[in-house]
């Protein structure tokens, strides 16, 4: 008997100190955010010095000051990033502070898709086309521009049906691909696509994949591509309000229907569209 009593002390014991254990870090300055591969994670911090610098995944990422004592930051984090602990170093005046994100494994679709031979097996010619688009699309990433005003979007640049969503591993003709790093959401041939921020015509070229593409930077290293438009009616260079036409929905390029492919970069991270929203 004397025995059990010790063992219920006991267990009464280590119970306590798990409370303890389980309570304390919650008590503690220090927070770890968790996201999803793919999303943007925005995040208010209490900082009252004026050079502050937020550095994550290699990268430092933008913020905006809230009010004296507050700035909101943006960091996103890519498709394919390991799921784990990162660290995030906010450096504010002459203090130094670390936080943590918890990348979860996002639960991506499988997508199949079945085209022609001549959008499946590229010759030499339209291999090189190819690889010149990508390289055009890629230049614009690094594109830098003035501000933006946030990093976060109030609508869609159209209403549709997703057709392939954000991260599904591809198989075209039964041959796997690279993952889906946009989203692709069907409509109605010649439905307006818009401008869901405003900023700058990067790039609006006829490709031979993509078809009718035009990318357009918003400031901040936020940059988005939309594909298989009906016509170019954007040029490089122009500047959109928010709400203005980039084109309308088509499906030229590698498409098995009309739809819009709609892809986001942040700093070089591909992002999920739909964790803009608001
Ligand atoms: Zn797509």
């Amino acid at each position: 008997m004397s025995f059990l009593f010790f063992n219920e002390r006991l267990n009464a014991y280590f119970f306590l100190l798990g409370v303890v254990i389980l309570l304390f870090p919650v008590a503690s300055f220090a927070q770890t955010w968790e996201v999803v591969q793919g999303d943007v994670i925005s995040i208010e911090l209490p900082v009252s010095a004026n050079s502050t610098d937020i550095h994550a995944f290699g990268k430092s990422w933008p913020l905006k000051r809230l009010d004296s004592q507050h700035i909101r930051t943006w960091i996103g984090v890519d498709l394919a990033t390991k799921p784990g602990r990162y660290t995030i170093q906010i450096r504010s005046g002459k203090s130094h502070e670390t936080q943590h994100i918890d990348v979860k494994k996002g639960s991506f679709r499988i997508s199949r898709i079945e085209v022609k031979k001549k959008m499946a097996v590229f010759d030499a010619k339209s291999l090189k086309r190819i690889r010149a688009d990508q390289a055009a699309i890629r230049a614009t990433y690094a594109m830098r521009l003035p501000e933006t005003p946030d990093i976060s979007i109030a609508f869609q640049p159209v209403q549709g049906i997703v057709s392939t969503p954000f991260g599904a591993q591809r198989f075209v003709n039964g041959e796997p691909r690279s993952p889906h790093s946009g989203l692709d959401i069907a409509a109605p041939e010649g439905t307006p696509i818009l401008n869901p921020l405003a900023g700058r015509v990067l790039l609006a070229e006829s490709m031979y994949l993509n078809g009718n593409t035009v990318v357009i930077g918003y400031g901040n290293g936020l940059v988005m591509v939309y594909s298989h438009m009906r016509k170019l009616l954007v040029h490089k260079g122009e500047w959109l309000k928010g709400g203005a036409m980039i084109g309308k929905v088509g499906q030229t390029g590698r498409a098995t229907g009309p739809h819009l492919h709609w892809g986001v970069r942040f700093n070089n991270a591909r992002i999920n569209p739909l964790s803009l929203l608001k």
